[in-house]
This record gives structure tokens, sequence and C-alpha cells, in this order.
């Protein structure tokens, strides 16, 4: 008789996509019937930073994959619960004789692999790198230590050999077909027992993220460098955006790899048309290692998703102010490219990052309110909010991150708005208070002679603001 093999169980967790998946290529790879799996964890469920529209984005992108994997006649495999007991239950039902999964490098993320690895034994648990080009521990200074600064980093990570795109078709490898596997299928919002509204989102999964790559690589990559910072009031309504890539919801959720978006980079400055074009290319591959940079930092500095990355911050008397905070959540600071910022984001889940770094400084520098409150809120509301790199980004911000002497660099939201929203179109998009104003006037309504009714004042004055943060800060560095 010809028994067939005991099934692995590939478990996607940030590699929602089919193609170029380390982990689960290796799981195929055994000749094994792979179980594709995917766990509702309830401590994301319960999170503090759960937000219902990165979560609708998650289940559009699992529908996606879903849909997929009928294509090798089987199906996403969903179950509910702690991933320990989940797995072991899983192993006992289909005989299963290892689990395949790709790492991830969050403090949470690497306790609770540890933990289902020593809980499983002797089923195997495989990890393999797959979420970042350079993994944690491979980007190191001369002397063997993790780096803290982008530059050198960044000169580290452009020296060593890049991983490939594992292409190739995946058919006439075996997928388990689930049959008698219990399978709850893909929930709602509201069978998660979610019942707050997302916002509207753009098209989810590998096959638009990858149509979205290549359109970007085949054009607007070659004029990055240019419009990376003009503020663009909606890229999802428009189906060929000019000015960044908007590929980081399909980044965060692994629909896209790192490694699609970084060989499509070099293709593209392969065929870079002039000098500018190719070093624009460059500048978007830069951003690519801003990404690994703060997985890294985070993975090796897990203190950062509590406190300041340097310590001598915690010091600073930052102010409790809820009815200000609330205002700059609502975007009703009266300071118009931050309020547009501020609803651009409370209504698709997205926020430029030109717009991000200003909403991060006003909220840190001009109302000195603490950083965590800001990235907090911002893991509520994105669709791409991933904790390494929007705590990387808010305490960039706030001063109190990585860079040496930071804290002194405040923005001054006025002229941020001229500078990159010159036209003012970002801002009419986003603040019809102020659909009327010129290019001139909509910037600092308050200075005309009557500004319109309906929009705030600006809630605080930005030249005593400045020199309100100056003196908190040098006060805790004795200066
Ligand atoms: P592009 O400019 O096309 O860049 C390509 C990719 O590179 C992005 O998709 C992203 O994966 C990566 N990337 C670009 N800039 C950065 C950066 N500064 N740090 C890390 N990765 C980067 N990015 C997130 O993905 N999730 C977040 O939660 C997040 N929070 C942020 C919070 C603040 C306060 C700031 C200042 C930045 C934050 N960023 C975050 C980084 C950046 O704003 C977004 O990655 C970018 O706006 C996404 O748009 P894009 O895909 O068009 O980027």
């Amino acid at each position: 008789m010809n028994e067939s093999p005991a099934p692995v169980i590939h478990w996607f967790r940030r590699d929602l996509r089919l193609s170029d998946n380390t982990g689960l290529r290796e799981a195929l790879a055994t000749g094994a019937p792979v179980i594709p799996l995917f766990v509702f964890d309830p401590a994301i469920l319960t999170s503090d930073w759960f937000g219902v529209s990165r979560m609708a984005f998650l289940l559009h992108t699992l529908r996606a994959l879903d849909e997929s994997l009928k294509d090798y006649g089987t199906r996403l495999l969903i179950r509910h619960g702690q991933p320990t007991p989940v797995l072991r239950e899983l192993i006992r039902e289909t005989g299963a004789a290892a689990v395949y999964t790709n790492a991830d490098y969050t403090p949470y993320s690497t306790r609770r692999d540890a933990q289902v690895h020593d809980a499983l034994r002797p089923v195997p648990l495989h990890t393999f790198d797959d979420v970042v080009l350079h993994p944690p521990g491979s980007v190191m200074s001369g002397g063997g230590k993790p780096y803290t600064v982008y530059g050198p980093f960044k000169r580290r990570w452009l020296e060593l050999p890049k991983p490939g795109v594992r292409a190739g078709a995946i058919e006439g490898r075996q997928f388990h077909p689930l049959d008698g596997v219990d399978n709850p299928g893909i929930p709602t919002l509201e069978t998660l027992g979610v019942h707050e509204k997302p916002v509207e989102l753009p098209p989810a999964g590998e096959a638009i993220a990858r149509q979205r790559l290549s359109a970007f690589t085949d054009d607007a990559i070659y004029s990055y460098r240019e419009r990376r910072d003009r503020l663009v009031p909606n890229p999802f309504d428009d189906p060929a955006p000019l000015g960044t890539s908007y590929l980081s919801p399909y980044l965060r959720f692994g629909a896209l790899s790192p490694r699609q978006a970084y060989h499509a980079a070099v293709s593209a400055q392969k065929s870079a048309p002039t000098t500018a074009a190719r070093e624009s290319v460059e500048t978007w591959i830069s951003e690519l290692i801003w990404r690994d940079f703060y997985l890294h930092v985070l993975f090796h500095n897990p203190h950062v998703l509590r406190t300041s990355f340097q310590p001598q911050y915690e010091g600073v008397e930052f102010r409790a102010a809820p009815d200000e905070l609330e205002r700059w959540k609502n975007g009703q600071t009266g300071y118009p490219v931050v309020d547009a910022a501020m609803r651009q984001m409370n209504t698709i889940g997205w926020m430029h990052n030109r717009a991000r770094m200003i909403v991060a400084s006003f909220l840190t520098k001009d109302l000195l309110i603490y950083w965590q409150l800001g990235e907090t809120y911002f893991m509520q509301k994105l669709i791409d909010g991933d904790p390494a790199a929007n705590n990387g980004g808010w305490q960039w911000s706030a001063g109190t991150g990585t860079d040496a002497q930071p804290y002194f660099r405040i923005f001054n939201p006025v002229s941020q708005s001229q500078k990159f929203d010159p036209d003012g179109d970002y801002i009419r998009y986003w603040v019809p208070e102020l659909r009327d104003l010129d290019a001139k006037a909509i910037h600092a309504p308050w200075l005309l002679d009557t500004p319109p009714k309906a929009y705030p004042p600006p809630m605080v004055d930005h030249k005593m603001a400045r020199e309100r943060t100056l003196t908190a800060f040098k006060a805790i560095r004795n200066e």
C-alpha cells in the first residue's frame, strides 16, 4: 500500500502571498501535503493598537489568498485562539509532522514563536527569514554590534549580497485538500465581534500588489526623488498615482515581498533613461532600507515600544492635554496642513510620509505631548500600521530616537505646508471649509482680514510652542 506522507503546516502571518514566500516554498519542497493556516490570535484583537480598518484590510488580503489557494485545490484554513493550543490541536487532528513559518521580529512575535517552538516538541517549528531583505543580526558593525544610526546601517546593508526572488510556479506541488478538516472560513468583522465601520479600502491581495509595483517601477519611480514630498490628496482614487509607491499596506501584510520590491527597483534602475532617474530609484531603495532599519532597531532594542530609544528623554516634561490631543486626532488644530493630514488618515487609513512627519512634529513639539499617544493613534487608524516603522517614525519626529541631536528639529507647519502643498490642493481636498481660499491664503487662514468662520483659529502659537519645547528638552540636557 502506498501511504501518503504526513502533512506539514504552513502558518501564514505577515506573508500573505503564494509567490516568493520563503517558508511556504520550504514547506512545499518537503513533498508532503501542505496545510495553509491562518490563526486569529486574541492578543491582536484585544490590543490597544487594534485598528478596525487594518483588520478589514487583513480580512480582504486573506480572502484574496484563499481565492488563489482554490486554484491549488485547497482553501485557507482558519483557526481562532492562542497559537500554541491551536497548533497542538491541528497537529493532533491531521497528524502533521512539522510546522513552517516566516519569522517576525517584534518582541511579541519572538516570544510567541519561542513558546510555540518549545510547546510543539517533538514536532518541529521551522522558521525562515522573509519579511525583510536582511534579517536582524545580519547587518552588524565591524565590532559585531547592531547599528543605531541609519547612515552606516545603510552603507553596510548595500554591501551585502541580496537574496533573490524565489520565482517559478508552485504548480504541481501538493497542498492538502482539507477534506474532513473543520474550516470555519474567513470571518467578517461582525463575527470577530467588531462593530465599528472601517474606512473605504484599496483593493487587497498579491495580484494587485504586484500590479501596483510594476506600474510604479515602470514610471513613477523615475520621478520619485523629485515628487515624493508633494502631498497627494487621495492616491487610492487614482489607478496610476504619481509620487510615492503607496505599497506600504501590501508590504505590511506581505501581499508583496521586500525582495519583489527591491528587485523590481533594481531592474528599473538598469533601464533608467537618465542619471537623475537612476538616482531616483536609489532614493526609493533607501526607503526599503529604512523599513529594514527600524525593524532591526526594534529587534535589538525592544524597550523602544515602551520608552524613548534615548532614555534621557523620558525626563522631558511632556504635557498632559487630553483636549488638545482630541483636537489633533480630529483634524481641528487650526493649522490647515495638520488638519488635512489627520483627516486623510481618519478617512482613508493612510497618510503621506511628509504629512506623517508634519503631524508627528506638531503633536510632540508644538503641543509637547508624549509621542506614544500619537504612535497609538496611528496604529489604530493606519492600514499599514507597523510596530517597527511607526515607532521609528514617531521617535524620529519626537527627537527621542536614533538620530544624534534632533530635538531642535521642529517643523514650522506653515512653511512645510507652503513647500509641500504649494497650490493648496491637498488642503482643499481634506479641509472643505477652506476650499475657496487661494494658494497664498490657504496655509495660514487666520492672517486674512475675515478668516472662514467654519474653520478654527490655530490652537497654539507656533513661535511660543517652539520655545517651550526647546526649553523643555534643554532642561534635561542641562544646556
Ligand atoms: P514609499 O515612499 O513608496 O516607500 C516604499 C516603502 O518603503 C514603503 O511602502 C515602506 O514599506 C517603506 N518605507 C518608506 N519610508 C519608510 C520609513 N520612514 N520607515 C520605514 N519604512 C519606510 N510606515 C509603515 O509602513 N507603517 C507605519 O506604521 C508607519 N508609521 C509612520 C509614522 C511616522 C510618524 C512616520 C514619520 C513614518 C511612518 N511610516 C510608516 C513610514 C512612511 O511614512 C510610510 O512607509 C510611507 O508613507 C508609505 O507610503 P509608500 O508606500 O508610498 O512609501
